[in-house]
């Protein structure tokens, strides 16, 4: 329909999660009416956050170099860590300012159905963390939705035994939602009033 390179830019931003066909013909559109040097930054941002983010050695949140920024700060807390599901649910924490610790990325939740089980998600590399960090409480901070659930009640069966303390973020949350549909205040008096598991 569109001028061979035209078509090809469409058909890759209409991969994009949330971007419908119109959208990307609106976009496409409009990067070529923009200025070429604001056109190749976008370009070669996309290049570098591929070409130089990788996932952090300790935590796997994504991070530039061996360790994310959060792993590299020394004032942080190293007894205590937020687990979450995924790297951009760590933004949505940081940004409440309550969490002064750690964290860990599981690389989702459990899911029996889509063939998601303990093995396929970072357990293993937790444990490997607890001794030579020194940690005593784990913040479960898992989406609250059924496998949400699910991977938290794992987590307390898993790691309580070792003595740790295992705290959930308290309810309040919106129910079956993602943890970043949560505003500040709401996750912040959550994380304040997280309950025992
Ligand atoms: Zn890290």
């Amino acid at each position: 329909m569109f001028e061979g390179p035209v078509q090809r830019l469409i058909d890759e931003l209409s991969r994009l999660p949330g971007i419908g066909g119109k959208t990307a013909q609106r976009l496409a559109f409009h990067l070529l009416t923009v200025e070429e040097a604001d056109a190749r930054r976008l370009a070669s941002a996309i290049v570098d956050m591929r070409d130089q983010v990788g996932t952090c050695e300790r935590c796997f949140n994504v991070a530039s170099g061996e360790l994310c920024v959060i792993c590299r700060d020394a004032r942080r807390d190293d007894t205590i860590v937020c687990v979450v599901e995924r790297p951009q649910d760590i933004v949505v924490v940081e940004r409440t300012q309550e969490f002064r610790g750690r964290y860990h990325v599981l690389g989702g939740s459990l899911s029996p159905i889509n063939g998601i089980g303990p093995g396929q998600l970072r357990f293993e590399e937790l444990k490997q963390r607890l001794g030579p960090e020194g940690i005593s409480e784990l913040i479960v901070a898992t989406n609250p939705t059924i496998e949400g659930d699910a991977t938290a009640m794992y987590i307390a069966r898993e790691f309580k035994p070792l003595g740790l303390r295992v705290t959930r973020l308290a309810s309040g949350l919106p129910v079956g939602g993602d943890l970043d549909y949560a505003d500040e205040l709401t996750l912040g008096r959550a994380l304040t009033g997280r309950s025992e598991l």
